[in-house]
């Protein structure tokens, strides 16, 4: 049994005066693994003015009113209830051209992508599963609801919604299914692109990337075609003995759960096959990372990738080969360079990237990773300086010391930065008035 949260017992009461309501979808899904659902939707034989009617006293949001949904806000989380519908035809693969109510739930759940997706669960009637959901979450399968080539069809986003079920869920694709996925994957071009950057970034952060990555390449270069030359490509290399995309995979599996971390490590390697030459048996690939920051930096913008996750994600990719600084002096340089999350970010690229390789030197690379991790750490803790807004003294003092207005005043500010940083002059605001005054002397000399 599932226990459901007070507010869907008292909608599930409320709406079935009238009608018949279940909760259903993710939420069914969700607990019946055990795991806490993020949210409860439910599903009713109501239709939306009948909804409104009996929810008068409620406060409710219209969200989604011609397709059946209203939000209904209680105090325990706010719950989206739609009526059961069938939904029309897609004539563009993306949206239904019309959907229609019913007042039959079989229908309703007939109409949901993967068997996993299509349960709903009564606090009385118990489970609702027509399609053998709750035996394919046993199996650990993604298996589509009826003919998979009929339902990626109708809507192609659902080919990457398997794939992103398949990676947070751990789970397989179904034989079937697999096989309908890698058929059809030439409808994602009729997808957007924001909806298959937001699948995609989801499907980055599951447990299971890596099984996806390895097992559906030609999906991926459908979507981002830039990535095809790492598919394959030896690295002849020290360092590795896989190819440029099993490393990736590999690379993109063992990183934090964040989404800008996630997506570098996806593009880490990616100019590399372009920049690869041969010396004496050896693979070198010079000025790979800038390569494969701009190429990120283009494969993002194809995605309508915000502008800040862009920015940060090509200067993790341009730096992710740099040697990470050894001494509390090149720690504060790099922090101010890059601020605190980017420097912690690029710390768990590069633990990651080692991770994903065979080097010999493994446990050394790391431990130095992670000691470059505890210099920052110390500085952070210590409230020691790093950039200019850290300075006792502002721009302010500065132009009253008689700098005049202009770059110089930055320029000093930067000096007393450097001077901070290097431990030459304590942060303190007597002391950088001083070094300002012998700084304008020897200037005037
Ligand atoms: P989560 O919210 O945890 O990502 P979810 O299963 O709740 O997973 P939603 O996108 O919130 O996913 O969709 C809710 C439900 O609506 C799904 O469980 C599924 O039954 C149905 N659904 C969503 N998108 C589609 C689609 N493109 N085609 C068919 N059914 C869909
Ligand atoms: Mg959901």
């Amino acid at each position: 049994t599932i226990s459901l949260p007070k507010g869907a017992l008292y909608l599930i009461h409320k709406l079935e005066q009238k009608g018949e309501a279940y909760v259903v979808g993710g939420c069914v899904r969700d607990a019946l693994r055990g795991v806490v659902p993020h949210d409860w939707d439910l599903c009713t034989s109501e239709t939306p003015q009948q909804m409104l009617e009996l929810f008068q006293d409620e406060r409710v949001l219209k969200t989604g009113l011609k397709h059946g949904t209203v939000t209904v806000l209680l105090p325990d989380g706010a719950y989206e209830v739609t009526t059961y519908r069938v939904d029309g035809a897609y004539s563009d693969g993306r949206h239904p051209d019309h959907v229609t109510f019913t007042g039959c739930i079989t229908e309703d759940l007939a109409r949901r992508d993967f068997t996993i997706n299509a349960m709903a669960y009564h606090p009385h009637r118990g489970l609702l599963d027509p399609f053998g959901g709750a035996q394919d979450l046993q199996d650990r399968q993604i298996r589509a609801v009826g003919d998979a080539d009929k339902r990626f069809e109708e809507d192609s986003l659902r080919i990457l919604r398997g794939l992103r079920f398949a990676s947070t869920l751990r789970f397989t694709i179904s034989p079937d299914c697999s096989a309908s996925v890698h058929r059809n994957k030439e409808l994602l071009n009729r997808v957007s692109k924001e909806r298959i950057q937001v699948e995609l970034s989801k499907m980055l952060l599951g447990d299971g990337v890596k099984e996806i990555l390895l097992a559906y390449p030609d999906v991926l270069t459908q979507i981002i075609p830039s990535i095809e030359p790492m598919i394959g490509f030896e690295q002849r290399s020290a360092y590795h003995c896989f190819d440029v995309w099993e490393h990736t995979a590999h690379a993109v599996a063992c990183a934090a759960k964040d989404p800008i971390v996630r997506w570098t490590m996806l593009f880490h390697d990616m100019g590399k096959p372009a920049c690869f030459s041969e010396a004496e048996g050896v693979g070198h690939f010079y000025g790979h990372p800038a390569k494969s920051a701009a190429m990120a930096h283009d494969a993002l913008r194809d995605l309508r990738m915000d502008h800040d996750t862009i920015r940060k994600v090509v200067q993790l990719v341009e730096l992710h080969d740099l040697p990470l600084p050894q001494t509390e002096r090149d720690v504060k340089r790099l922090l101010n360079r890059l601020g605190e999350s980017q420097f912690y970010r690029l710390i768990e690229v590069r633990r990651a990237d080692i991770l994903a390789q065979t080097s010999s030197y493994r446990q050394e690379r790391i431990a130095q990773a992670d000691r470059a991790l505890s210099r920052m750490q110390k500085v952070i803790e210590e409230g020691q300086c790093f950039s200019v807004g850290d300075l006792a003294v502002n721009g302010r003092d500065i132009l009253a010391a008689g700098i005049p207005a202009g770059p110089e005043v930055g320029n000093m500010l930067h000096y007393l930065l450097e001077l901070v940083m290097d431990q030459a002059v304590s942060n303190d605001r007597q002391c950088l008035l001083e070094e300002v005054q012998r700084k304008m002397r020897r200037i005037k000399r």
